[in-house]
C-alpha cells in the first residue's frame, strides 16, 4: 500500500495513529537546533512532516537533503503541533516521521509551486503540469468536474440522453472559419471539425431522440481573446415537440441547480429583455445587469445653441457615474482616451459634473448654460455628486461605445463585484444581419433559426426587421449560453438560404443532407449550447477561460507545451498529397 491517508484529512482526532502518506515536497524548513519540517503535498491538502535530530538522527539528516517537488513515502505518527495552523484543515497536527521512501527526486522547478507563485505566464504554460500542481489552478478543475458531473445528473434525471457526435466532419463556411484536416485515404479532400454540433443533433431529433445533450469539444479558427480558446467545450442540448418558453424554463433550471449545488445560492427568476431594450439602455446584447446605469437619451435636449456636435449627431446618450463627480481632470481625459482607442473608435467625450453644492459644470459650458444642463442631469436621474458622461453620433456606433464606456466606468467605480450573479435571458434577437461592405445578410445566429411567426412575411420585403425565436443566457454580462427554435420546414429553411444568397445548388451541396431529412418528418425542436469554459469562470470569479482548461494555448493559438502547431516531415506531407508554400 502506498498510502493509507491523504494530506488533507488528519486532524486531530486521529492523533496518535500511525499512517502512511504520499506526495511531494512542497518546502523544507530548517529551524536550526535540531528540528526540520517538511510539508508534504498531494491534490487533497498539505500535511506537515516533523523531523528530529534527538528522535531520529538518521531521518533527520535525510530530510535536510530533500529538494522541493522531491516524491516521497513516509510512515509516521500523528501528533498535535505546539504552533497550530489554523487557516488549514491538518494545521493542527503534524506527523512524526519513522521511515522515509524517496520514491523519485526532482529538478528544481523552475517556478515555486505556491499559491503565489513567481513564475509568469509563459513559464507556467510551458510547464503546466506543473502549474496545474498549484491549488489554485486544481481549484478551478475541480470545479470545472463538478459543473460537468451535475449538469449530466440534472440532464439525466430530466430523460436527456447523452449522444456523441463526429469530429471529423465536413466544412462548413457559414459562420466562422473551420479547422481542417487532410485526409490521406482521399486526396485532395479535407474534413473540418465541428464548429458545433448543430446539424448533428438536429439530425438526432429527426431520429427520434427527442431529448439529446453532449459536453462537447468545438473548434473555431478565430482571433482569440480572453475568453476564447480555439477549441472550447459546449454543453450542446436539443429538445423535440418544444418551444422556447420549454427551453428558457428547462436550461434556466439547469443554471439555478448548478448554482444551488455548486455555490449554494438561490437565484431569483432569470429577467428576460428582449434584444431591442438591452441595445438601447445597455448598447450590448450581452448587459452586465450587476449595476443599473442603464443609457439616458439626450438628443432632444440639447438642439438650438450652436454646437455643431451634437447638432449633426444622430443620437445624444449619456450614463450617470454614481459618486464620480470627483473625477479628476486626469481621469477624465483617461475616460476620453479610453472611448478614443481604435477598439471603441468614439470621436470624444462630453462630461457633465453635478458636484455636491449643486452646482453644474461641463466640458461644453460655452454652449450650454446651467438650466440647458439641468434638465441633462434631470433625464439621467443624476443626484448631487454624480458625473454625466456623453457619447454622441451614429445610434448603433454611439450605444456599442456608450456600453464599452459603462463597462469601464462601473469597473473603476468596483460595480463588477464578483460574487454576484445576475443572469438573464435576452430574447427577440434579429434574425440577420447586413454586412454592408459585401452587401448581404447574414444569419445572426445561424441559417437554422426560425424567424419568428409574425415576422416570416417581412423576410421578402424588410430582412433586417424580422425577429428570431433565439436566446441568449446572459451572466454578469458574459454570454455563457444561445440558442433558438429551429426552422422544421424544407420549404422555410430553402427560402432561408435564399434570403442569404445561397443558390440552390449551393444549399444542396452544403446542407442537402439536412434538407433531406427535413423531407422524412422533422419534429419541431430547438436548442441551446452553453459555453462551459465561460460557464466555469464565472463560478470560479476568473478573468480568462483559460485557467479553467488544463491544457490552453496561448493567444496566438500556441500550446506552448506541446510546441504545436509545428511543420511536419516531408514525408508526412507525402502521404498526404500535401504541398506546402508559404506565401510570404
Ligand atoms: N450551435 C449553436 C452555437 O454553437 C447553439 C445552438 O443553437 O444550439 O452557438
Amino acid at each position: 500500500m502506498y498510502r493509507n491517508h491523504t494530506c488533507g484529512e488528519l486532524t486531530l482526532a486521529d492523533i496518535n495513529k500511525e499512517v502512511i502518506l504520499a506526495g511531494w515536497v512542497q518546502k523544507v524548513r530548517k529551524l536550526g537546533g535540531g528540528m526540520t519540517f517538511v510539508d508534504l503535498r498531494d491534490r487533497y491538502g498539505i500535511t506537515q512532516l516533523a523531523f528530529s535530530k534527538d528522535v531520529n538522527a538518521d531521518l533527520y539528516e535525510q530530510a535536510n537533503k530533500l529538494g522541493r517537488e522531491f516524491v516521497l513515502q513516509i510512515t509516521g505518527i500523528v501528533q498535535e503541533r505546539s504552533s497550530k495552523n489554523m487557516n488549514i484543515p491538518t494545521g493542527e497536527i503534524e506527523i512524526i516521521v519513522n521511515k522515509l521512501v524517496i520514491l523519485n527526486a526532482s529538478e528544481i522547478p523552475p517556478f515555486t509551486i505556491e499559491e503565489e507563485t513567481d513564475g509568469g505566464d509563459d513559464l507556467r504554460m510551458k510547464y503546466r503540469y506543473l502549474d496545474l500542481r498549484r491549488q489554485t489552478v486544481r481549484k478551478n478543475l475541480e470545479l470545472r468536474h463538478k459543473i460537468a458531473f451535475e449538469t449530466r445528473r440534472y440532464l439525466d434525471e430530466r430523460h436527456f440522453l447523452e449522444v456523441e457526435t463526429p469530429i471529423l466532419v465536413g466544412s462548413t463556411p457559414e459562420g466562422a472559419r473551420d479547422f481542417v484536416v487532410p485526409s490521406r485515404m482521399n486526396p485532395g479532400e479535407f474534413y473540418a471539425l465541428p464548429q458545433s454540433p448543430q446539424l448533428l443533433k438536429q439530425l438526432l431529433m429527426v431520429s427520434g431522440f427527442d431529448r439529446y445533450f453532449q459536453i462537447v469539444k468545438c473548434f473555431r479558427d478565430e482571433d482569440l481573446r480572453a475568453d476564447r480558446q480555439p477549441e472550447f467545450t459546449q454543453i450542446d442540448c436539443e429538445m423535440s415537440f418544444v418551444n422556447q418558453e420549454d427551453i428558457l424554463n428547462m436550461f434556466e433550471g439547469l443554471t439555478r441547480h448548478l448554482f444551488k449545488v455548486i455555490k449554494g445560492i438561490d437565484l431569483p427568476e432569470f429577467p428576460r429583455m428582449t434584444y431591442d431594450h438591452a441595445m438601447k439602455y445597455y448598447g450590448s446584447d450581452k448587459p452586465d445587469t450587476r449595476f443599473g446605469m442603464e443609457f439616458a437619451e439626450l438628443k432632444d435636449l440639447t438642439g438650438g445653441k450652436d454646437f455643431v456636435v451634437f447638432d449633426s449627431a444622430e443620437y445624444v446618450g449619456a450614463i450617470c457615474a454614481k459618486g464620480a463627480s470627483s473625477y479628476t481632470r486626469k481621469q477624465l481625459d483617461g475616460l476620453t482616451d479610453f472611448v478614443k482607442r481604435p477598439q471603441i473608435g468614439a470621436k470624444g467625450l462630453v462630461y457633465v459634473r453635478y458636484e455636491t453644492d449643486g452646482t453644474l459644470k461641463s466640458s461644453v459650458d460655452k454652449f450650454y448654460n446651467e438650466e440647458d444642463l439641468k434638465k441633462w442631469v434631470e433625464r439621467c436621474q443624476a443626484e448631487p455628486g454624480d458625473l454625466i458622461l456623453i457619447i454622441c453620433g451614429d445610434t448603433e456606433k454611439s450605444q456599442k461605445q456608450l456600453g464599452e464606456l459603462r463597462l469601464e466606468v462601473a469597473e473603476q467605480l468596483g460595480l463588477r463585484d464578483k460574487s454576484k450573479f445576475n443572469c438573464l435571458w435576452i430574447i427577440d434577437f434579429p434574425l440577420l444581419e447586413k454586412d454592408e461592405e459585401l452587401g448581404r445578410y447574414f444569419a445572426k445566429h445561424h441559417p437554422f433559426t426560425s424567424p419568428k411567426e409574425e415576422d416570416i412575411a417581412l423576410l421578402d420585403s424588410d430582412p433586417g426587421a424580422v425577429r428570431a425565436n433565439a436566446y441568449d443566457m446572459v451572466i454578469n454580462g458574459v454570454e455563457v449560453g444561445g440558442g433558438s427554435v429551429r426552422i422544421f420546414n424544407s420549404q422555410l429553411q430553402n427560402k432561408m438560404f435564399h434570403v442569404l444568397g445561397f443558390t440552390e445548388e449551393k444549399a444542396q451541396a452544403q446542407f442537402g443532407f439536412l434538407m433531406n431529412a427535413f423531407k422524412y418528418g422533422a419534429p419541431p425542436h430547438a436548442g441551446i449550447a452553453y459555453g462551459l469554459d465561460r460557464l466555469v469562470s464565472i463560478f470560479a470569479g476568473l478573468d480568462s477561460i483559460r485557467d479553467c482548461i488544463a491544457f490552453p494555448k496561448n493567444n496566438s493559438g500556441r500550446d506552448v507545451m506541446l510546441d504545436a502547431p509545428a511543420t511536419l516531415e516531408q514525408e508526412q506531407l507525402d502521404e498526404l498529397n500535401l504541398k506546402v508554400e508559404i506565401k510570404k
